[in-house]
């Protein structure tokens, strides 16, 4: 998106009425849908939003990568906790990527810099697919096994990165102190609220 010009930041201070954001389509300038589909440079790890027609005029040519649109959620997912402690994740909350390049599956979770990675071990991460054979479908790369286990009960969902990216967003900008504080919480429920409602089941 191109940057804002002098003249709206200067606008921007001016006023203190509330902005509405609209997305762009990054390409042609349209006025976006909030569900939106997005492209991604995987070299920069960088987004791009997308009209559906600009979409198809730019996939295939070379650095962008469509994401995929799945959203599952995984009700019956397993997850024992030693194997859980096995990943050495410090906090309740990560996304597990298979990475092509690397040769293995990252994990990411959310801190106050962004998302910090951890490379899992080989035989943890293979555990978890047995248990879980739809793990066997993530695409490399461009989805994310999403894990969510602040609450007494794990949840578990597959979807596309940008999905993951923009909830580590949100608390790496909302967070305050050590812990993150009562904003951040509520980010997160209404995060997952949402992503419950959009999901389908897991058709294993
Ligand atoms: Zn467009
Ligand atoms: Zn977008």
């Amino acid at each position: 998106m191109a940057a804002p010009s002098l003249i709206s930041k200067l606008r921007k201070i001016a006023t203190s009425l509330p902005e509405i954001e609209v997305e762009r389509c990054n390409f042609c300038g349209t006025i976006l849908s909030p569900d939106h589909r997005h492209l991604v440079d995987l070299s920069q790890m960088k987004f791009i939003c997308t009209c559906e027609m600009c979409m198809i005029l730019n996939v295939g040519k070379g650095k962008y990568k469509p994401l995929p649109q799945r959203h599952l959620h995984l009700g019956d997912f397993i997850m024992p906790d030693e194997l859980w402690s096995d990943f050495l994740i410090p906090v309740n909350m990560a996304f597990f990527v298979k990475s092509a390049v690397r040769n293995g599956t990252i994990a990411y979770y959310p801190a106050p810099t962004g998302a910090t990675e951890s490379k899992l071990k080989m035989e943890a991460w293979n555990s978890l697919t047995e248990f879980n054979p739809i793990l066997k479908s993530l695409t490399y790369d461009l989805e994310a096994l999403l894990v969510n286990r602040l609450g007494d009960a794990g949840q578990y969902y597959i979807v596309p990165i940008d999905k993951c990216y923009k909830l580590i967003g949100m608390i790496r900008m909302a967070w305050k102190g050590i812990f993150g504080g009562k904003e951040v919480n509520d980010i997160i429920n209404r995060f997952f609220n949402e992503l419950k409602e959009k999901s389908a089941p897991c058709p294993i």
